[in-house]
This record gives structure tokens, C-alpha cells and sequence, in this order.
């Protein structure tokens, strides 16, 4: 992600209630009896008393840990005026413990919910759907679970006071954001350590297109009187925030490349000269896809482009998976061409490789904030080591922005903190002087390769560093990565 103003600001995203909820899960009875061990001295395994959430420490009510989703099968019906989303989503998961109940994030009203097609039961509260399903799923079991749901997604806020992260358009909608936004359109394991295929489909009324991730399947295809029909697919696993979906009246642009098929929409409501520089930085993404790629190895995805809707309320770009999201008022005043090098460098480092943790950002945003620096260094600007100086010297030793230690930022409402992304790519120069050049481009391209499609936390890019380099970097990525406070010299 990058925020069009960078300083000072909590993103409004991130302002989110936590609060403790009582679960409870139950493991069946016809569990024990299976096995041939010794009775369990109880007939069942007491409730497991706690938080909900898959244990992230700084999101401690997202996702569930006791399954695992291979897929997502969405499908919405989508009114722009008066802003309605009807909502039937196919989940596909594995069970990874007995589920005689299990949560779903979801904002939007659920009325039906079926486990294995058989009805389940169902509670919602404060954006967790908890289902019990009507027989107990067996560790290790798949399972099919078909969520119905409905509502006005605007209405939903993002928080106390918080508008909601969907944003409604003068032609339609768009949902961006991060790491909120799933649960305002359909139901998910929301955290980024469980990614999954996605299809995604749209009925919009007749006139408007829909952007989203992947590839388009098929659109516009007719669906009754005055709809069509749009469906992508996203084959390569995904993390939910990075799903998207844009309604409007776009002009879609697409041709080959030889990175798969460049296809990238903007917005009609766009005002000309905006709409201008939007096409003149994003239809760009080939060219600095060749340069990002020449540092960091193949391109992840099969697919790439951008999308620019008419939501100056927007405020920033987000990179969706092969196709990143941009706010109009990067182009307010001319080109842009640093967001979209920023936004693609994501697609290897959040998108391909994701965090395991959100406490794990500065994998996302230190590396992306470098890109930006690297690709300067490789066009003709200032080095990387160049910027990291002068970022430095802009911040004195008492300003707050030294306190924000980018490798373990200290909780939600940091996680895209200013220093996380500056302080994160002055960490990256601070370790390419440590190891040398060779080491450390080596380890990048080592973690892009062998983490594709997956996750991995700060420490597992440490170790790989030092693996690949041979050498002790514990001191610099404890100066520059884990001490609240402004490290003695420049990253050199
Ligand atoms: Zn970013």
C-alpha cells in the first residue's frame, strides 16, 4: 500500500475495534472413539475457552486457525444505486482440528449458511460468523461451506467513526484496502497466512464492467433482463486482502506482453488531464515490470495491469494481486511513475511472497519504499544509498519516527506507520552494506524464488540472509530493524 500523505496519519483502515470474544470449540466426542489409545477420561473435550483469530498478535480476531481454505468461489449481484451487494460464496477449506464450530469474517448480514449442503447454524456479531455445522468436521476433513448474505456495504463503517472501506463511486463502487476489506464483501478467513485460489464473479447492471484480479474468464455475459455477468480468476494462491473488485463505466485497455496478458482499466469519470497521467504512469507496468524483474527474478503472476477508479476519497494505491489498485490523486498533478514501481514491487514482496504475521509489514513495505529507491538507482537518480542518507538527515535523533522499530513496529495501529516504509528501506540498505551487493540481491531473489506463493515472517529473511551471505548481520538488523531509537550512523 502507499498513502498519498505518508506523514503522521493513522489510516483510517487500521482503526479497528479489538475486542476480546469468548468462543468456544468443542472437539466431537466420535473423535476419541476412532482412535485406539485409552478413553479419554471425559466423554468429550471440554469447550476450548479463549480469543477467536488464526493468532496474529496484532489482529488477535482475524481468521481461525482450525481450517485451512484452498478456494473461493464469489458471487455477488451488485446494485450501484442504492448500493446493495447480494452475496453467495462457495468455500472450500481442509479442517486442521475437530470443528464442532468455526468463525468466518464477514461485516455483511449472513441468513444461510450450509456445511457439506447440510444447514448449519449460525451467530454474527462485530464481523465474526461463527458456524456449527449440523455434524462436528473431523480434522483433516474437507469441507464445502456456502455462505448467503446481503446489505449496503457503505453502510458498514470501518470503525468507530471510521468510514467503510468500500467506497462507492459516482458510477459503481471499489473494494481496496488493507488489511480490512474482505468482510465488506464476502466471507473469508481474513488473515494474509491463508491464501487460496479465487474465483470471482459479478452481475452488474447492463453499461458497467467489472475489474478484478487474474484472469477474465468471461464479461459482460448476459444474466437476465439489464445484467450482465463479469468473472475473473485468480489461479496462483492469494492473500483475501489483495482480492478486489471495481464496478463502473471503465475504458479497458489490454495487449500481450511478455509478462501475460496487460489489461488495465480507468475510470470514464476520470477528468481528462487526470485520466491523462493515470494512463501515461500506469500503462508503464510492462517496462518497470523488466527492470523490477532484471533485480528481483521472474515476474510471480500470469497477469498484470492496474486499475484507476473515480474515488478521490480514496487517498492511496494498493497492490492487488496482478492488478494494483490507484487513487486518482496520484495523477492530480501529472504523472506518477514512483506509486506504480511501489505497487509492483509488491506484487513479489505482500503479493507473492505475503506476510506470515502482520507484524511481519516490513517484508511488505520496507522492500516495496526500496524498490522505489533501487529503481532511481537504475534509472539515472539518486542511489539507493543516496536516499537513505538524506531520509536519515531529514529525521533528527529526537523525532518521533525513530521510535517505530520497522522489524516489529508494536502493534495495529503501526503497521503502516512512516517508518515501517522509510526506516524499512534504510533497513535494506543498512543489510546490502553489511553482506555486499552480490549477497544481497542474492537473497532477494532467494526469497522471491523459494517463498512464491507463500508466506514467511522477518526472522525467516534474516536467517535466509545469513544464510546466503556467511555472515553475521545480527547487530544491524537489531540497530535497524528492533531498537525504538535513531541508529548511530547512516546505512551507509
Ligand atoms: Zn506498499
Amino acid at each position: 500500500m502507499r498513502r498519498w500523505v505518508l506523514v503522521g496519519s493513522v489510516p483510517a483502515v487500521l482503526l479497528v475495534l479489538v475486542a476480546l470474544v469468548i468462543t468456544w470449540r468443542t472437539s466431537p466426542s466420535a473423535q476419541v472413539s476412532t482412535t485406539s489409545r485409552p478413553p479419554s477420561p471425559m466423554p468429550s473435550t471440554p469447550p476450548r475457552i479463549g480469543a477467536d483469530g488464526i493468532g496474529d498478535p496484532y489482529f488477535p480476531r482475524a481468521g481461525d486457525g482450525g481450517y485451512d481454505v484452498t478456494g473461493y468461489d464469489i458471487q455477488v449481484r451488485y446494485d450501484p444505486s442504492p448500493d446493495r451487494l447480494e452475496g453467495h460464496t462457495t468455500i472450500t477449506a481442509q479442517a486442521t482440528e475437530s470443528l464442532s464450530r468455526f468463525d468466518l469474517d464477514l461485516r455483511l448480514p449472513a441468513s444461510a449458511v450450509t456445511v457439506d449442503d447440510r444447514p448449519a447454524g449460525i451467530h454474527q456479531d462485530d464481523g465474526k460468523l461463527e458456524v456449527t455445522p449440523a455434524v462436528p468436521v473431523r480434522a483433516g476433513a474437507p469441507m464445502t461451506v456456502r455462505v448467503d448474505y446481503a446489505g449496503v456495504p457503505s453502510a458498514i463503517p470501518g470503525g468507530p467513526g471510521v468510514p467503510s472501506p468500500w467506497v462507492r463511486t459516482p458510477d459503481g463502487a471499489v473494494a481496496v484496502g488493507e488489511p480490512d476489506i474482505a468482510a465488506w464483501w464476502y466471507p473469508s478467513n481474513d488473515h494474509p497466512s491463508d491464501k487460496a485460489t479465487f474465483m470471482i464473479t459479478a452481475v452488474v447492471p447492463d453499461g458497467l464492467q467489472v475489474i478484478s484480479n487474474g484472469a477474465l474468464l468471461g464479461g459482460p455475459e448476459p444474466d437476465g433482463p439489464g445484467r450482465q455477468r463479469w468473472r475473473w480468476q485468480e489461479s496462483e494462491p492469494m492473500a483475501t486482502y489483495l482480492a478486489f473488485v471495481a464496478i463502473g463505466d471503465y475504458d479497458i485497455v489490454r495487449r500481450d506482453t511478455r509478462f501475460g496478458l496487460y489489461l488495465a482499466a480507468y475510470d470514464r469519470g476520470l477528468d481528462p488531464q487526470v485520466a491523462d497521467a493515470a494512463r501515461a504512469s500506469v500503462e508503464r507496468t510492462p517496462e518497470i515490470l523488466a527492470l523490477l524483474s532484471g533485480i528481483f527474478g521472474p515476474y510471480p503472476f500470469r497477469q498484470l495491469g492496474g486499475v484507476v477508479p473515480e474515488a478521490p476519497t480514496l487517498g492511496f494505491a494498493l497492490e492487488d494481486q496482478t492488478r494494483p489498485v490507484y487513487s486518482p490523486t496520484f495523477f492530480a498533478s501529472g504523472q506518477d511513475v514512483t506509486v506504480v514501481v511501489h505497487e509492483l514491487a509488491h506484487q513479489w514482496f505482500g503479493d507473492s511472497v505475503s506476510v506470515r504475521h502482520w507484524s511481519d509489514i516490513w517484508l511488505n513495505e520496507g522492500f516495496a519504499t526500496y524498490a522505489q529507491w533501487l529503481y532511481s538507482e537504475r534509472t539515472g537518480g539518486p542511489s539507493a544509498a543516496q536516499t537513505a542518507a538524506q531520509d536519515y538527515d531529514r529525521h533528527p535523533a529526537d523525532d518521533a519516527f525513530w521510535r517505530i522499530p520497522p522489524g516489529a513496529p508494536g502493534g495495529a495501529a503501526e503497521v503502516l506507520n512512516n517508518a515501517v516504509y522509510l526506516r524499512g528501506a534504510m533497513a535494506l540498505q543498512a543489510l546490502r552494506t553489511a553482506v555486499g551487493d552480490q549477497n544481497f540481491f542474492a537473497s532477494l531473489r532467494a526469497w522471491a524464488t523459494e517463498r512464491a506463493g507463500g508466506n514467511g515472517s522477518v526472522q525467516d529473511f534474516l536467517a535466509l540472509v545469513k544464510h546466503v551471505s556467511g555472515k553475521d548481520i545480527d547487530d544491524v538488523a537489531q540497530t535497524w530493524l528492533f531498537t525504538p531509537a535513531r541508529p548511530p550512523t547512516p546505512p551507509g
